[in-house]
């Protein structure tokens, strides 16, 4: 099977989209350019397939090191469109390498910290660190306002924090988590935690995919934050902007994904024929090939748009960025479903790349929001729009009741 390679996802799925998405040239696609081949570099140093006896997530560490040293990190100081196409250069060549550009989840102490907070992670991650989130709770992660983490005052002004955060990525690798947790007054609010802290303990569980990252349950036992590492803002607020802007990065990397197994399958089929294997390639075959191209193709443009929005500080951003991963996320899955077998039991060995992805593609569908709670979240949202567009010329006595 042809290797794959982050350069070719720029020439094969960006640039035919390029006049529609850069229409006035204000992306750096030399700086993309660059990004895909230090990425190819890195990822050949650095392979993080666990069978080579290393710890996957300390070789994406070493990337993002990597990528830090060749001054390639950083995605601030472009438009948001170029964070979803590096993210698609990434997820190309592998998942695994989601949140291998920019701050990732240090967005949020970017945008939200105090000017100490930011001094003291900001240069650290844009140096290869990386960030951890930690939201979800036994409660379930589609319902963050039943968050039970919880912290409680101390007379110097310190909180301490008690709770258990499930399903953790970068639980081992991550140098700082955005926590999520009830106040001492009982609102939901978000803080910089150091993962080196003593209180902090870590369950880890194997993935059934994205195991790039260890991942698991993270035990917080009194863990001190001080006012400088809260966050500024309502979690709830923080959470529904952060995940706005990050949403079309997780969609991005997983489309770039399918993108890269549907360019194995083509090949793998072009091979066959030319070599004689097959004489004429049936329509079974040339139908859902026609359909995955369309479909990936939408679901970037989808995760395109979304990021715009977020990025203009829309007010249908929340709903786009979530409607479109959970249908970018869903079409890549269905995408990888249907072209798998055409490349028959090779695709079904163990060492499979295309196997991978799928497993990679699979665990997306839950990770940074599930995706019927996206869906209706979304839906909720454009109803209560269609309602307050209609409130304003209608009485209350006569509004959908699908608002309350
Ligand atoms: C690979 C991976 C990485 C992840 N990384 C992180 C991370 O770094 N940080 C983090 O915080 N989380 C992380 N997560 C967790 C992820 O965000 C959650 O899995 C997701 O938000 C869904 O939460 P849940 O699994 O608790 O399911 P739930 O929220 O319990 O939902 C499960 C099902 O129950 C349904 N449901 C919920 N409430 C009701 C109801 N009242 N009535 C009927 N049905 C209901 C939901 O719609 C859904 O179908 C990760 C998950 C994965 C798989």
């Amino acid at each position: 099977m042809t290797a794959i390679s982050s350069s070719d996802a720029i020439g094969t799925w960006l640039e035919p989209l390029r006049p529609l998405i850069d229409p006035a040239s204000r992306l750096d696609w030399p700086r993309l350019a660059a990004l895909a081949a230090a990425i190819d570099g890195a990822a050949e140093t650095y392979p993080i397939a666990a069978e080579i006896g290393r710890r996957p997530g300390e070789q994406l560490r070493a990337i993002r090191i990597e990528l830090a040293n060749h001054g390639l990190l950083d995605t601030d100081g472009q438009p948001a469109l170029f964070a979803v196409l590096a993210q698609f250069v990434c997820g190309y060549r592998d998942i695994d390498l989601r949140d291998c550009t920019g701050l990732g989840h240090g967005a949020l102490v970017a945008r939200y910290g105090g000017s100490a907070l930011r001094r003291h992670w900001i240069p650290r991650l844009l140096a290869g660190e990386l960030a951890g989130i930690a939201i979800t709770e036994a409660t379930g992660g589609s319902n963050p306002a039943a968050t039970r983490t919880r912290a409680v005052s101390t007379p110097d002004g310190t909180w301490h924090v008690t709770g258990s955060k499930n399903w953790i990525s970068r639980l081992s690798e991550a140098a700082v988590f955005v926590v999520f947790l009830r106040d001492p007054d009982g609102g939901l609010a978000a803080a910089a935690v150091d993962a080196g802290e003593p209180g902090l303990h870590r369950r880890l569980i194997a993935p059934a995919g994205l195991a790039g990252w260890d991942w698991g349950i993270l035990d917080l036992d009194s863990v001190p934050v001080r006012p400088d590492d809260v966050l500024r803002g309502k979690g709830m607020t923080l959470l529904r902007r952060h995940f706005a802007g990050y949403r079309p990065l997780v969609t991005a990397t997983a489309v770039g994904g399918a993108a890269a197994l549907f360019d194995s399958v083509t090949a793998a089929l072009a091979d066959r024929h030319a070599t004689g294997g097959v004489a004429r390639l049936r329509d079974t075959a040339l139908l859902p090939v026609g359909r995955a191209h369309a479909q990936l193709t939408s679901a970037l443009l989808g995760a395109a748009a979304a990021a715009a929005l977020a990025e203009s500080g829309h007010p249908r951003a929340e709903r786009w960025s979530a409607g479109t991963k959970a249908n970018g996320t869903d079409l890549a899955n269905r995408v990888a479903a249907d072209l798998m077998p055409l490349v028959g039991a090779a695709g079904f060995r163990a060492d499979s790349p295309l196997i991978k992805i799928r497993r990679d593609l699979g665990g997306l569908i839950y990770a940074d929001g599930i995706h019927d709670s996206l869906y209706r979240a979304a839906g909720r949202q454009h109803i209560a729009h269609a309602d307050t567009v209609t409130s304003s010329r209608q009485p209350a006595s006569q509004r959908s009741p699908l608002s309350a």
